[in-house]
């Protein structure tokens, strides 16, 4: 009986089948070459964590592999807690990511050895947010999504959203500068190229409008959006890209090295020094951070494969972006003086 209503319960929280139409396939990834989109609309500004591991890389990553796993897995790629999407501005959230960045700084600005100093500027490296925006796009080489309409799939012309990385963007934004127009905008917009390539070390992007060879001279093509592209509904990105993981469930799967490191630094907010022979010690497991961890209802449902699919395309991203992927090492714990302002000093609501 409690079963079933709980069952009942359940289903009458989930987004109804018949009520709506859902839509898969809507995040859009780069293919190696050439990729033909049209920008639509406005993009949101996100800043992200990369923290799975890759294996193709050797690079054991932030996070252990079993926290990608089963039911309840992560995202490899996830909001940065100091980044309010909704705002598009920073904040403090308490992101145990850029703190691990803080403290790896501070253990750079101290004196440390050769091994030690290779450690830390990986983990700095590793645990700098990254500038992603969020953009709808028509993609020009398959400007299909898939529609599940009672558990029937078809194909329909829909928007997709793109991640847009800092490198490709410079080259975007120049496309802007040098048209002097919104080359998003429905009517005068035009189709840009975005290259995925390979600059010898590392994966590369670059990106030039679409350029129409039968006007004469040449220029960039303009491509009005038609009637049945006007219809379409572009995607709520903050909606559908806002999503924030509590700090703990962070902190909880990152590996035990970096989870130590933040429990040295952050469990006692005075400087005394780390050895301790009075009395029981079983407090350490208490991050300050944890505590802070802005608490966002997670009943936004968004289909998992969807997630799925966006947190591939952003990992294959940020995963080929950086090519030193040899150390691997876990680090020494490591107890840094505190910076006088912490970026996670102050909890925030929201
Ligand atoms: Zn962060």
């Amino acid at each position: 009986m409690a079963t079933l209503d709980k069952i009942r319960k359940l289903r009458a929280s989930r987004p109804q089948t018949g009520g709506g139409t859902r839509l898969r396939g809507i995040f859009h990834s780069w293919k190696d070459g050439d990729n033909i989109i049209r920008l639509v609309g406005e993009f949101l500004e996100t800043k992200t964590h990369f923290i799975a591991p890759a294996p193709k890389r050797s690079e054991r990553g932030l996070c252990q592999a079993v926290a990608f796993q089963g039911n309840e897995k992560m995202s490899p790629v996830i909001n940065c807690l100091n980044w309010d999407v909704q705002k598009e501005e920073a904040r403090q959230g308490g992101c145990p990511i850029c703190r691990l960045h803080a403290i790896a700084q501070q253990v750079l600005n101290d004196d440390c050895t050769d091994d030690e100093k290779k450690l830390f500027e990986k983990l700095r490296r590793d645990t700098g947010p990254r500038t992603l925006l969020k953009w709808n796009i028509i993609d020009r080489d398959d400007p299909h999504v898939l529609s599940v309409d009672d558990g029937v799939e078809r194909k329909v012309l829909g928007f997709k959203i793109a991640s847009i990385g800092m490198e490709a963007w410079s080259d975007i934004e120049g496309i802007f500068d040098q048209m002097g127009f919104d080359i998003s905008d429905v009517e005068e917009g035009l189709d840009i190229c975005v290259n995925k390539g390979h600059n010898g070390t590392r994966v590369a992007y670059s990106a030039q409008a679409v350029i129409d060879k039968s006007t004469k001279p040449p220029s960039a093509k303009v491509t009005p959006l038609t009637e049945e592209e006007r219809q379409l509904s572009q995607h709520d990105l903050k909606v559908i890209c806002g999503k924030h993981v509590e700090a703990k469930r962070i902190i909880d799967a990152l590996h035990e090295d970096y989870r130590e490191l933040l429990e040295v630094n952050d469990s006692s907010e005075d400087d005394e020094p780390p050895v301790d022979d009075s009395g029981p010690d079983d407090e350490v497991s208490k991050p300050s951070a944890a505590k802070k961890a802005p608490v966002q209802p997670s009943a936004d449902e968004s289909p998992a494969d969807d997630e799925e699919a966006e947190a591939a395309a952003e990992a294959a991203a940020e995963a080929d972006d950086d090519g030193d992927g040899l150390l691997s090492g876990t680090v020494p714990i490591k107890k840094v003086k505190r910076t006088p302002v912490s970026e996670d000093a102050g909890s925030e609501k929201n």
